[in-house]
């Protein structure tokens, strides 16, 4: 396993570039999490889709560990479906039942393999009730300091899943947890109960089927800030701030939602919380995103610091509802999430801080030409990425959508985002779905665009 050092060119020298710095660490941890998850075959025919997963969690915070039991519904996709292969991370799953009847399973590489007694035939469902046990080396982060634990981007690492994206489960998840903290998961709260012994469950159930990397929750010490806007309740969580300072941090939150709402023709949601948690990180989760108690400092200094707020919110839609099938299309994901970041500075902040983003990744662009590490935006060598590779998907990603802006004008560029982003919500996609419904928005052939920008190496 690679480490979580940032590159040295990431280092942040002013405080832009350390806002850049966090969102970047993060991506980095994520592209781990997808090095590790087999990221060229996400999309390979499992021969099974799974419904609904039911995790009970019991997260040791002072010991850095993790115990669940978990139930996964699944339907078979062929005529005998014989083995269920699932992401498990490093987690040590000690039972697998299915109706009772143990069930053979073995763990290697990060697989789980569980080899079904009684053959599942097409469209069957079978429930797997799993026991297991782990310390997590990431994607489930633990700071005893502040009593907290919270989640980041490998949802295997603390529950065994499909890590693929092209995978949409619903999920019920409850986490017992000492009493006294505060909680935030991804789906509608349910009641909390105490139990006999002090302990407090906190539970969560989302009812939209949603990939599993953007499962999560963060629960610590925290002080809360609550909001509405249009309908849509905001929630702000931070060990570190106050109530006031929160509701300053955030103040932007709902005009944010606002604008990709428009920007997507589809109104946000359910509900929204957003959480400082102790190390870096910016990630998106279903409702929920959580970002760095520093960060919260930086947009104390600088209330026009928000850009990775506004990245994690632009990231609702683009990314969430619509999702890369598999991460060969992950600038589907994270280009979109960038570029509709820079609109909404533009839109609030002014065309000089929109052009200051474009001229950032037009240079990003150049300085990976001039080295020969450029290449194209559908990319799925994930195995051993660099921060150029990731510079390509991200910076460069967001400059071609600029650059496509620019070609199409801007009734057509718009309407074709809205289209796009409309008619595949809640779908998994490829690049070639967006062509398409640019392309239907233009009413003309955009390859030779997208073959000099989108599938090759910039001209
Ligand atoms: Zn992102």
């Amino acid at each position: 396993m690679r480490g979580f050092a940032v590159p040295n060119e990431e280092q942040p020298r002013t405080a832009w570039l350390y806002q850049e710095f966090m969102t970047m660490r993060a991506e980095w941890m994520l592209l781990l999490f997808l090095s590790a998850s087999g990221a060229a075959h996400a999309s390979a025919t499992r021969g099974f889709d799974v419904l609904h997963y039911d995790v009970a969690l019991i997260p040791d915070i002072a010991g850095k560990q993790v115990a669940g039991t978990q139930a996964i519904q699944l339907r078979s996709e062929i005529a005998a479906l014989t083995e269920v292969v699932l992401d498990s991370g490093k987690l040590k799953v000690s039972a697998i039942s299915v109706q009772g009847r143990p069930q053979h399973f073995a763990q290697h590489e990060g697989k789980l393999q569980i080899t079904l007694d009684h053959p599942l035939k097409r469209d069957a469902v079978a429930t797997l009730q799993l026991t297991y046990t782990g310390s997590p080396p990431y994607g489930l982060e633990f700071a005893p300091e502040r009593d907290e634990v919270y989640t980041i981007f490998s949802t295997s690492q603390w529950m065994p899943s499909v890590d693929a994206p092209d995978e949409r489960a619903t999920l019920r998840l409850s986490v017992t947890l000492p009493a006294g903290l505060l909680a935030t998961g991804t789906g509608r709260a349910l009641p909390v109960s105490t139990l006999a012994d002090g302990r407090v469950e906190h539970r969560w159930q989302l009812d939209t089927p949603m990939p599993g990397y953007v499962y999560g929750f963060a629960a610590g010490r925290y002080q809360q800030a609550q909001a509405r806007h249009a309908g849509i309740a905001l929630r702000f969580l931070s060990a570190e701030r106050s109530p006031e300072q929160l509701q300053a941090i955030f103040a932007r939150t709902g005009g944010m939602l606002d604008f990709f709402a428009a920007r997507a023709g589809l109104p946000y949601r359910g509900d929204y919380q957003q959480a400082l948690v102790a190390n870096t990180i910016g990630q998106e989760m279903a409702g929920l995103s959580l970002m760095s108690e520093a960060y919260g400092q930086e947009v104390l200094d600088d209330p026009d610091h928000v850009a990775l707020i506004a990245h994690e919110a632009a990231h609702q839609w683009w990314g969430n509802r619509v999702t890369c099938a598999g991460w060969e299309h992950f600038w589907l994901n994270e280009a979109f999430a960038n570029f509709m970041t820079a609109a909404y500075l533009q839109q609030s902040q002014g065309e000089a801080a929109y052009q200051a983003q474009v001229q950032r990744w037009r240079s990003r662009l150049e300085a990976l030409r001039a080295k020969g590490a450029d290449h194209a935006l559908v990319y799925d060598s994930w195995s051993a990425p660099t921060g150029d590779d990731r510079a390509v998907v991200y910076q460069k990603g967001a400059y071609v959508l600029h650059l496509l802006r620019a070609e199409l004008g801007e009734e057509v560029f718009w309407r074709g985002i809205r289209d796009y982003t409309r008619h595949h919500d809640g779908q998994s996609v490829v690049t070639a779905d967006f062509q398409r419904a640019m392309e239907k928005s233009a009413g003309r052939s955009l390859q030779p665009f997208f073959a000099q920008w989108v599938y090759s190496a910039a001209p």
